[in-house]
């Protein structure tokens, strides 16, 4: 049978090595490796390379102390540290995969007072200014790169990644966004493009022929004096004579206000512009970003956009992608959904690194799904995610699992989230829930309310029954101008022109989303969306930086809560600036520290200000005011003397969201 991917399961022969096909898992970083648990790492790093990937770049290693992410941060400085990673290597190689150690220097990004750069400017997202480097300070800079290198060999890495992009050390003395210099690194591009080549050429110099060098290229700085893509071609050209091996895409510095890879940045959104690259270089050339399963990765490869496709989250979220890929069961793939919510957030929060929707990400050692040695019965309430998740685990480890579900169709909440312009990758994680239950051995009773005599005689009773929407108790809430962000997003209730949201937690934002979008969703239109965040051409505009363009907002919405904080304060870390931003484009009104007096048939009455209570003129009221469980099964079951496990939202509603539901199910699951 012929492959659905071919040009994905090519081999690229490097000349000195060959990749087994055309899958690169992006360098993430994970936390594993500053706690110091090596035999964690490896395993984390075993699954991937035992799931096919052709070649995996590390989570970034520091050179050096200045350059280091954050103080602390992880490197190769000793031999106890090669030690380490020799583990890690072993490990990859014993499944055939091959690993190239990033070098990651964050020059002023790095969260530390002894951060170095090539001016003396600080970043906005950190609040250390680097210190300018003299000459002796980037030579040794370089040297401590080269370093780096060869113990990365000495550890038996194939090869480096050396991180030229995402505003980064070596991108910050490319452009004049930060190189002020006027000496001979700075200045001209050819000055400004010194030290990465150096970088490269003192590396090569140094480990040899036969050693992968990747370098990083930004290809769309999207920030104020970028680089013009002439110069990036001609950045590229020096990279390769230098001696790269291979050039990796890297889209937008970390302070760019541009969405790079968030769930709504259209799918494959930059390999448009690693194509602009292909034909100058005669090294293979890597696309990134926003590419999530086989079928994205065949169409941009076989559209002659790249070489070979990296993706870093969808390896967290599945390490089988490309086995799976390649045994035609691309839809059994659990899909990244782009949401950052246990991955990039974690890392930004000082917590380890794993994956909403796979909870075993970088806990290979700890959770197993290993088969039970004593199969029960077992009913599940609730095909939300929590149920789901929980439903799965057990039947994979031979548990006998029924699943009662009140709704027509798997999927609870996930279903009124895939509604929102922006979350379109919702669909594809309730089609795989779908896929995986269907090919499972869980008995599924949809259109079924589970009572206490339906679930007497199973083994174990799991309560997943999900959450209510929480009643505010606002005077004239019940009038027909009110609605629930239920009756809109699944009851598809008409809204009026002007709108008051009540409540800006996750739903509130979502639902202000909704309502001001009309068509289609930007995401699903690649051109729309570089509109409306200003993306443009970098042949034409100095680091494909625009003005920001977005459309006329369908409505005139208005988000309240009642706390006197930032509206959507507590969303996301890595996400929260993106939905802000995305609704002050479609002009939503913010106002927090209201009380809500009254609705009535003008609008709703807020008090909490000065002047006394203000009538905000509106057509429709939606209330969005939190949740709270569900929970009249599990007491009718405990009252009747039945044990049950309680998870998702009818355990705590609080703060929930599908990356908790989906963990506790798969840890009870991994328990019983
Ligand atoms: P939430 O995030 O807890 O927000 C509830 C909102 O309602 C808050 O703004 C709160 O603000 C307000 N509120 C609470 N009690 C109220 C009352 N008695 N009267 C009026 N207002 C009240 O809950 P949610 O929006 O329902 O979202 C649930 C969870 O789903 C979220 O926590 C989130 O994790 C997840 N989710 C996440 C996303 C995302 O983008 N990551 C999107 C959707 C959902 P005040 O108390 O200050 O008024
Ligand atoms: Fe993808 Fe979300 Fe998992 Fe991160 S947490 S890997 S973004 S699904």
């Amino acid at each position: 049978m012929s492959s659905p991917y071919p040009h994905m399961l090519a081999p690229l022969d490097l000349g000195f090595t060959t990749l087994r096909n055309r899958v690169l898992m992006g360098s993430m970083h994970t936390g594993l490796e500053e706690r110091g648990d090596w035999d964690r790492v490896a395993a984390y790093y075993a699954e991937r390379a035992a799931g096919g990937v052709a070649l995996i770049v590390t989570g970034g290693m520091a050179p050096n102390k200045e350059g280091g992410v954050f103080p602390g941060a992880a490197g190769l400085f000793t031999d106890q540290d090669i030690a380490n990673h020799r583990k890690v290597t072993d490990a990859v190689h014993a499944h055939d995969g091959k690993i190239a150690m990033q070098i990651l220097h964050a020059g002023r990004y790095a969260y530390g007072p002894d951060c170095v750069s090539s001016s003396a400017i600080k970043s906005p997202i950190s609040p250390f200014p680097p210190r300018e480097l003299d000459e002796e300070g980037i030579e040794k800079q370089i040297r401590d790169f080269v370093t780096a290198a060869v113990r990365a060999r000495e550890a038996g890495y194939d090869g480096v990644e050396v991180m030229g992009s995402e505003g980064y050390f070596l991108n910050q003395f490319l452009c004049l966004h930060v190189n002020k210099r006027t000496d001979r690194w700075g200045g001209s591009y050819e000055n400004r493009m010194q030290l990465p080549v150096e970088v490269v050429k003192r590396v090569r110099e140094a480990v040899g022929p036969d050693f992968i060098i990747i370098y990083r290229i930004s290809l769309l700085d999207l920030v104020p004096n970028g680089q013009t893509f002439d110069q990036v071609i001609q950045l590229a050209k020096a990279i390769e004579a230098a001696g790269a091996t291979i050039l990796n895409s890297g889209i937008g510095w970390h302070e760019a206000r541009v969405p790079t890879i968030a769930t709504s940045v259209p799918r494959a959104g930059f390999a448009w512009v690693t194509k602009k690259l292909m034909g100058h270089v005669s090294i293979p050339v890597i696309t990134s970003n926003r590419i999530n399963n086989p079928d994205t990765a065949e169409e941009v490869l076989s559209g002659g956009n790249a070489d070979m496709v990296s993706m870093a989250r969808p390896f967290l979220a599945d390490a089988d992608f490309v086995a799976k890929a390649a045994a035609g069961k691309g839809a059994t793939i659990a899909p990244c959904i782009g949401c950052n919510q246990a991955c990039l957030d974690h890392t930004f929060s000082g917590k380890l690194t794993s994956c909403l929707v796979n909870p075993r990400a970088c806990a290979e050692t700890e959770l197993s799904y290993a088969p039970t040695a004593a199969p029960k019965t077992i009913a599940v309430v609730g095909a939300g995610p929590a149920g789901l998740m929980t439903a799965l685990v057990a039947d994979q480890r031979g548990h006998k699992v029924t699943l009662f579900e009140k709704d027509s169709r798997l999927g609870g909440q996930l279903n009124m989230a895939r509604e929102v312009p922006g979350k379109e990758e919702f669909h594809g994680l309730v089609h795989w829930f779908e896929t995986m239950v269907a090919a499972s051995g869980i008995e599924v009773r949809l259109n079924t309310e589970a009572t206490v005599d339906a679930l007497a005689g199973f083994d174990e009773v799991i309560v997943a029954t999900g959450v209510t929407p929480r009643d505010p108790g606002i005077p004239g809430e019940d009038r027909a101008n009110v609605l629930s962000y239920i009756d809109v997003l699944r009851d598809k209730a008409p809204v009026g022109k002007r709108v008051a949201v009540v409540g800006a937690g996750g739903i509130g934002f979502d639902i202000a989303e909704y309502v001001t979008h009309q068509g289609t969703s930007p995401t699903l239109d690649p051109e729309e969306w570089r509109k409306e965040w200003g993306v443009g051409d970098p042949a034409e505009v100095p680091g494909g930086l625009l003005e920001p363009a977005p459309p006329a907002p369908a409505r005139e919405v208005t988000l309240l809560q009642r706390k006197a904080e930032k509206p959507g304060k507590r969303l996301g870390k890595t996400t929260g600036w993106i939905h802000r931003a995305s609704l002050a484009a479609r002009q939503v009104r913010m106002l927090g520290g209201v009380t809500y007096d009254a609705i009535t048939d003008e609008g709703i009455v807020l008090g909490g200000g000065d002047k006394g209570p203000q009538l905000l003129p509106v057509d429709t009221v939606i209330l969005c005011a939190g949740q709270e469980p569900l929970r009249a099964l599990a007491d009718a079951l405990i009252a009747a003397g039945q044990s049950v496990h309680v998870i998702g939202g009818a355990d705590v509603a609080a703060e929930l969201d599908a990356k908790r539901a989906i963990n506790q199910g798969a840890r009870l699951a991994a328990a019983l």
